[in-house]
């Protein structure tokens, strides 16, 4: 299997994307610490897959003794260290700079990128001795390009972009290979969470704000989760041994769709005719 003999860690491996890539990591061969502070979500992680293959760990990852266990969980294996996916994230709710508080400012940008960092500082020297590894950091589409009011949220995920491939160029000669993945609107927890208050306001339900969000992607649906644990898992594996640094849109094709393209999708659906590309 892909991912045989291979140790993993997974931030956020109690929920949504993170389950899933705790899932498809353990499906490939893989041993796998999954990470984060409620402990009972991670157990439900670990419930679902078979016993054995998944040690928990209730850490904060912004915390330098939560990072510390997390580590000494995962080697507690006794096989090494192979592969870290930092996905913990958190989003924020909408309001531009001027509004924004410093101090929900300094969270976010705390757990996107400061927990990521402290977590490849502690993961790579295991890793150089492992004779090399894969790490990769779950960004966001929001990090490619910026959707109104989300000034913490996507300075953090471009940041962690940015992060990525310095890692990539400084612990390349290691044979340590980071990568980042930047989803497009997937639907968690987290997303379902974000979403809720701004689909009230307008007298909708979630699922329509969500068709709305489809509508101009070129794929016209958002993602799953188990589809970022496939992609996870060809990152974390051999298959891609030679790919670092890459900075990897999950997003059914949103990051191509230029704003006139949309425009235009919009005003043919509205006043009929042809959408483009359409049969
Ligand atoms: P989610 O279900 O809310 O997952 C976030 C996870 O991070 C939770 O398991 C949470 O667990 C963990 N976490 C948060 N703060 C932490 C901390 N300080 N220490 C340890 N763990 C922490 O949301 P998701 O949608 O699966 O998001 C996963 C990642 O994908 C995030 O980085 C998010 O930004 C990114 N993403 C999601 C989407 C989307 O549409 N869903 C799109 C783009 C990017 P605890 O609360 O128990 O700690």
């Amino acid at each position: 299997m892909r991912l045989d003999g291979k140790v993993a860690i997974v931030t956020g491996g109690g929920t949504g994307i993170g389950r899933a890539v705790a899932e498809r990591f353990v499906a490939d061969g893989a041993l796998v610490c999954v990470a984060g502070r409620r402990l009972e979500l991670l157990e439900e992680t670990s419930a679902a897959l078979p016993a054995g293959s998944v040690r928990t760990c209730a850490a904060d990852v912004t915390e330098q003794a939560g990072v510390t266990a997390v580590v000494e969980t995962a080697l507690s294996f006794g096989r090494g260290l192979h592969v870290l996916v930092n996905n913990a994230g958190m989003d924020q709710p909408m309001a531009g700079v001027v509004d924004l508080d410093l101090e929900l400012w300094n969270q976010v940008v705390k757990v996107n990128l400061t927990g990521p960092f402290l977590m490849m500082k502690a993961v790579i020297p295991h890793m150089v001795k492992t004779g090399g590894g894969s790490i990769i950091n779950i960004s966001s589409l929001a990090g490619l390009v910026n959707p109104p009011g989300l000034p913490a949220y996507c300075a953090s995920k471009g940041g962690l972009i940015s992060l990525t491939k310095q890692v990539a160029v400084d612990y390349g000669a290691h044979n340590v290979r980071c990568n980042v993945v930047c989803p497009g609107a997937t639907r968690t927890e987290m997303f379902v969470a974000a979403m809720t208050p701004f689909a009230e306001d307008r007298g909708m339900t979630v699922d329509e704000v969500f068709r709305a969000f489809a509508q101009d992607t070129p794929l016209r649906r958002v993602s799953e989760t188990r589809e970022i644990g496939g992609l996870c898992s060809f990152l974390a594996g051999d298959d891609s041994s030679f790919l670092t640094a890459a900075v990897i849109p999950h997003d059914g094709g949103a990051v191509a769709v230029d704003v006139s393209g949309a425009a235009i999708n919009r005003l043919a659906a509205q006043r009929g005719g042809m959408r483009s590309g359409r049969t």
